[in-house]
């Protein structure tokens, strides 16, 4: 059935309660594929990483990376999962030409990590859990480009090429249960929950976890059951959401989408779809295959994984401190709201804030130079904060020297300004273009006199107590040494020469 009106997402809500179903894949950072030593790394000319392992030839057999497992555990524990004791690979059964094996290596019933839960916080502060199915060890596919049609897509194409650089490179599959009770929130918690995924998974260190280059995924499956009822509806399964905001957005369409079809009598069909960018629709894509059409069956190759509980714990002593917790113990150490910690976050800056605060500059400082200039510089350039050529103990020895006064904010921002053009570190910047506060009072001395002859009504003024207006005269001055002037120390002389009390 298609529908041509959307259901008000509120109307939606009205009558039905949204189930969600996360489906998250992460491209592991190992150096090496999950079978075989096959470089990973990006940008190689096509096919110059693949091997007889993961190009499938006849006889050519697979040893697991260990690093991969390892990750993989690292995950599970971070989700506060069971780790099996005891578990095998399986065979998942499809031809597509992206798999040379005609098989994608990945594990069906006996997952590595099983039975966990994250929490998510909310933008209000409000903690959500997630609870996780399991979290398994695949490979992913090769990657085909489709030439000659006008959308780059398949149909209409006259050719296609096939690249198996990517083909066995290790995922993790990470799968919630159903989230239920989310109501309304239900696009908030989506999307707050893979972000919080992808800030553990970078915090483990196994993954740079960057959507923007494919290495997460995620694919939303969602259904609506009426308000009351118990048995889930049928759902739908949005492949390859590849942002936080197509996470959100999807979820919400969906959610319109369902309530339509269902407020008018129709059906859902279990089927996968896609997501447009463009508009934030999705489309359908192919009736979703069960379980029994791969015919699974266990990996004769590949010996089972047994972790040993020692590793498993010792692995467990590694973990980091959980990123939603780091947040709010930086939050409350920096003394800033919830919001401002949300701003924070988005911008990619709570790292370089960190160091920058281990540097020796003031959380304010640190806060005020990455989320202000250098927020502004990174914006017009269309890079990431940390992408920009500054690094924290930069910006740290530039909030102290406007901490000991030998800078202002206004020089500070030109000697940052230098930095990120390559002019050197900030002492040399100072240097080069000779930026420094002027405080003492023979240079600065006459140009306040220059000042006081050339505004003498204002001068009249404060003479006669109105000591607001030297705001006035300080401004000539700062204007008159193009921003060097110390400006307390020249409020200071004004009022001296004028012969008043400050
Ligand atoms: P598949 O392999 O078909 O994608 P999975 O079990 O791997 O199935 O993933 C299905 C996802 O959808 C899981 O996160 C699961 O919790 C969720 N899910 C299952 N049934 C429903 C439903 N009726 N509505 C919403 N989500 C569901
Ligand atoms: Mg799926
Ligand atoms: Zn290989």
């Amino acid at each position: 059935m298609t529908v041509t009106e959307l259901v008000s997402y509120e109307d939606a809500l009205a009558s039905y309660d949204p189930v969600m179903g996360l489906e998250v894949h992460v491209e592991l950072g190992t150096k090496t594929k999950m079978f075989c030593g096959c470089s990973t790394e990006l940008g190689a000319d096509p096919n110059t990483q693949t091997c007889p392992v993961c190009l499938g030839m006849p006889g050519a057999l697979p040893v697991v990376n260990a690093i991969g497992v390892e990750s993989a555990i690292k995950i599970g524990l971070a989700l506060n999962c069971e780790i099996a004791e005891w578990c095998r690979f399986a065979r998942k059964n499809y031809f597509y030409p992206d798999m040379p094996k005609n098989f994608q290596t990945s594990q069906y019933d006996e997952p590595i990590a099983f039975n966990g839960y994250l929490d998510v916080q909310l933008e209000d502060g409000e903690v959500f859990r997630v609870q996780i199915e399991r979290a398994h060890m695949e490979e992913d596919t090769g990657k085909s480009t489709h030439v000659g049609g006008a959308t780059g897509r398949i149909h209409g194409a006259q050719h296609s090429l096939l690249d198996y650089n990517r083909a066995g490179i290790p995922l993790i599959e990470i799968v919630t249960k159903p989230i239920e009770g989310a109501g309304e929130r239900a696009p908030e918690v989506a999307k707050a929950y893979v972000a919080e995924l992808r800030e553990l998974i970078k915090a483990l260190g196994v993954s740079e976890a960057r959507m923007e280059m494919g290495q997460m995924r995620c694919d939303v499956n969602l259904s609506l059951r009426p308000h009351g009822r118990e048995k889930f509806g049928t759902r739908s399964e949005t492949k390859n959401v590849n942002s936080l905001r197509s996470v959100e957005r999807a979820v919400r369409f969906e959610v319109q989408r369902h309530a339509s079809v269902l407020s008018a009598g129709g059906t859902i069909v279990q089927e996968t779809r896609h997501f447009h960018e463009e508009d934030g629709s999705t489309t359908s894509g192919r009736i979703k295959e069960e379980a029994e059409d791969y015919r699974y069956f266990p990996e004769p190759d590949l010996v089972p994984v047994a972790p040993s509980r020692e590793w498993v714990e010792e692995l467990r002593g590694t973990l980091p401190e959980l990123p939603r917790v780091r947040r709010n113990r930086l939050r409350e150490e920096w003394g800033v709201t919830e919001h401002d910690m949300q701003s924070i976050l988005n911008a990619g800056a709570v790292d370089l804030i960190t160091a920058t605060v281990e540097a020796g500059a003031d959380s304010a400082a640190a806060r005020k130079w990455w989320m202000g200039e250098l927020a502004r510089s990174a914006n017009e350039s269309g890079t990431d904060l940390a992408a920009l050529p500054i690094t924290p103990a930069q910006v740290a020895r530039v909030a102290a020297l406007v901490a000991e006064g030998s800078l202002n904010d206004k020089l500070a921002r030109q000697v940052i300004e230098g930095v990120l053009a390559g002019e050197g570190g900030p002492d040399e910047v100072v240097d080069k273009r000779g930026l420094k506060v002027v405080s003492d009072d023979s240079a600065l001395g006459a140009a306040v006199d220059e000042a006081i002859a050339a505004n003498a009504g204002i001068a009249d003024k404060i003479r006669a107590g109105k000591v607001a207006a030297a705001g006035a005269l300080v401004g000539a001055v700062m204007k008159a040494t193009r921003g060097q002037a110390d400006a307390a120390r020249v409020r200071e002389l004004i009022l001296e020469r004028l012969g008043v009390e400050g």
